[in-house]
Parts: structure tokens; C-alpha cells; sequence
């Protein structure tokens, strides 16, 4: 049996035992567990189980590592995070009835190429809006009151990517992930397993190693480091607008070069 023969069989099992809204609230939880929670507990875990390759692979020094009980208040934040959204969804299900589902749960599993399709589509759309997201929350009017917490960690670890103010963790974490897709109308698992690569993509965006490449994780590292560079996720808007540079270098060059 191939792959999708064998994915629609497990989907025609699943819709027939459990109601859709129950499916949709299982499947959330499972991919924040899977796709966020277990790997950030792994990128947590390598410093104590394996100290000397941490140390080589950490992308600030040793010296401005946050400490344990930073570290545990940043897990505590970012755990609470995940019970809310998850508390909403539940909230919106139970008002909704548990017979409906928020997202598209159409019983025929779409073809494997509307699955990349819809994944390279999220990509983008993602990129787009969370850079624009992320800079209005930069404004000097809006940064104070909602995103200064989450650069609280200058050295970011895993858990920091959902350390956030609530109206941030909505509009800038869960909505550029998951609204795209929704208004595609792309089916709910197509929207669950680009849910877990955004959300390991976070993790490992913030893991503070150097390891993975693909994300690479020193985009990111070096927005918390340094503020004013890296407002997107895989570098395309901030090549567009001149925002890949600390400082703004191409900018101000360009601005520059528009005075002479
Ligand atoms: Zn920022
Ligand atoms: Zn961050």
C-alpha cells in the first residue's frame, strides 16, 4: 500500500470513530506536543547530557546563558501559553458543538502534491505576515506593553520561542501559522503537519545552536541579540526590505545614496 493509500486508511478509521471537533482539539494538542514541546525538551536537555558538544555548538558565549531559574520561569510561560490556546479552542468547540469542526475535515485525504503545495504556500504566507507582525511590534508605541517580554531572553533557549505577552503568542505565534491555511480552506492535515514544522522550526530558531542549518538558527539568535535585524523567519522579507543587516546597513545606504 503506498503512502497515501495507506494515510487515507488511517483518516477513513479516524472520522468514523471520533467526532470532527474532537479530532480537531485531539490533533491540536498532539501537534504542539509533538511538534513543539517534545523537541524543545530535547534542545533543553543536550547542555546536561552532553555539555562538551553543547558548549561547541551554542551560538552566544557560555557567559550569557540565561540561568536556571530564568530557564524554568521561561518553560512555566511558555506552557501556560500552550494550555490557553488550547483552553480557547476547547471553549470554541464546546460552543460550536463537538459535531462540527472549525477546519476542513473532508473525508477524502487530498493528493500528496496539494500537501507540498499547501506547505510552501503556508511558508510564504507565514513569512509575510509574521514580518509584518513582528516589525508593528517593534514600534516604540506598541514594543513596551506587548513583545519587550519575549527579548527578555537575549540569549534565547528552545522554550523562549513561546515566551510571549498573550495578544503576541495569538497574533505573531498561533494566527501566521495557522489563518493562511484555514482561509485556503486546506485540509486539517495538511494543516497539522506544517503546525509541527512551524512550531520545531520555532523551537529550534531559538535553541541557541548552531547545529541545524535548515532553519538556520543564527537568523534568530541574532534578532534577540540585536534587536533591529531578522524581523522574519526564513529571510525573505528581510532581504526585501534591507532588514538582514544590523543596523539596517542597506537601508540607510540607500537612503543615503537618495540625499546625494
Ligand atoms: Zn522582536
Ligand atoms: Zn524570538
Amino acid at each position: 500500500m503506498d503512502v497515501h493509500a495507506r494515510l487515507q486508511s488511517v483518516w477513513t478509521d479516524i472520522i468514523a470513530t471520533h467526532k470532527p471537533g474532537t479530532i480537531e482539539l485531539m490533533g491540536s494538542i498532539l501537534s504542539q506536543v509533538v511538534g513543539f514541546i517534545f523537541p524543545a525538551s530535547i534542545y533543553m536537555l543536550i547542555g546536561t547530557l552532553f555539555p562538551t558538544f553543547s558548549q561547541r555548538h551554542k551560538i552566544q558565549s557560555a557567559g550569557r546563558q540565561p540561568t536556571r531559574q530564568q530557564i524554568q520561569h521561561c518553560i512555566k510561560i511558555s506552557l501556560f501559553n500552550h494550555v490557553w490556546i488550547i483552553a480557547l479552542q476547547f471553549s470554541l468547540l464546546y460552543l460550536w458543538g463537538f459535531y462540527h469542526a472549525i477546519l476542513n475535515m473532508d473525508p477524502i485525504v487530498p493528493p500528496l502534491g496539494t500537501f507540498v503545495v499547501d506547505f510552501v504556500f503556508g511558508l510564504l504566507a507565514r513569512e509575510i505576515s509574521f514580518y509584518y507582525v513582528h516589525r508593528a511590534l517593534h514600534h516604540p508605541s506598541i514594543y513596551v506593553y506587548i513583545h519587550k517580554m519575549h527579548h527578555k531572553y537575549i540569549t534565547p533557549v528552545s522554550f523562549a520561542a513561546e515566551y510571549a505577552h498573550p495578544v503576541e503568542h495569538l497574533f505573531a505565534n498561533v494566527l501566521p501559522v495557522t489563518l493562511p491555511l484555514y482561509l485556503k480552506g486546506a485540509h486539517f492535515l495538511s494543516i497539522m503537519i506544517f503546525g509541527v514544522f512551524e512550531l520545531w522550526e520555532a523551537a529550534a530558531d531559538h535553541s541557541g545552536y548552531d547545529f541545524l542549518k535548515l532553519p538556520p538558527a543564527e537568523l534568530h539568535d541574532l534578532h534577540h541579540e540585536k534587536f533591529r535585524v531578522n524581523y522574519g523567519t526564513i529571510g525573505l522579507m528581510d532581504w526585501i526590505h534591507g532588514t538582514d543587516v544590523v543596523g539596517w546597513g542597506r537601508v540607510k545606504a540607500k537612503k543615503a545614496r537618495t540625499a546625494e
